[in-house]
């Protein structure tokens, strides 16, 4: 079967990755806002959220941060909501075990289509390793990089 489609804008990667290098050799991490196109998820927008815990092997969030950034990304735009999350591998290693059970228990919560993005280090960049959970099962995404979200149209005024 082809591997998932998932739509990331440029900026929201090159957020993830900024924020993955400057927190080395620690783990950095956050959420993931997009809309829910048809075809594909698109991740828009990447925001770093500083952990409860933070170390070289591990990255807590804090509880409640979720929920009051997606409330205000969409007071900006409303077709924005909550993808997944995302944290940063400073060793080459990929998703882990304990990463997938996340995964799931956060989609079983949203009953939605999730997104889990790990920025794994390799000799000197990061790169993004992306899965997505499909009911009970998890499947890879072949990442495709795009520009930003087009502003909102202007609704007709009457
Ligand atoms: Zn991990």
């Amino acid at each position: 079967m082809n591997p998932r489609r998932l739509l990331m804008s440029e900026s929201a990667w090159h957020l993830i990755r900024e924020a993955a290098s400057l927190s080395h050799p620690s783990e950095a991490g956050g959420i993931l806002i997009g809309v829910r196109a048809e075809q594909a998820l698109w991740i828009t927008q990447a925001i770093e959220i500083n952990p409860s815990t933070r170390d070289q092997s591990s990255y807590l969030l804090p509880r409640g941060a979720t929920r009051r950034l997606v409330k205000a990304a969409r007071a900006v735009d409303s077709r924005l909501g909550y993808l997944g999350d995302w944290h940063s591998h400073p060793a080459d290693v990929p998703t882990s075990t304990t990463d997938h059970a996340t995964l799931l228990r956060t989609a079983m919560r949203d009953r939605e289509q999730t997104v889990l993005l790990v920025a794994r280090q390799r000799e000197t960049d990061y790169y993004p390793e992306v899965h997505q959970s499909r009911g009970d099962a998890i499947e890879r995404c072949k990442v495709t990089f795009v520009g930003d979200l087009p502003e909102q149209q202007e609704r007709n005024r009457e």
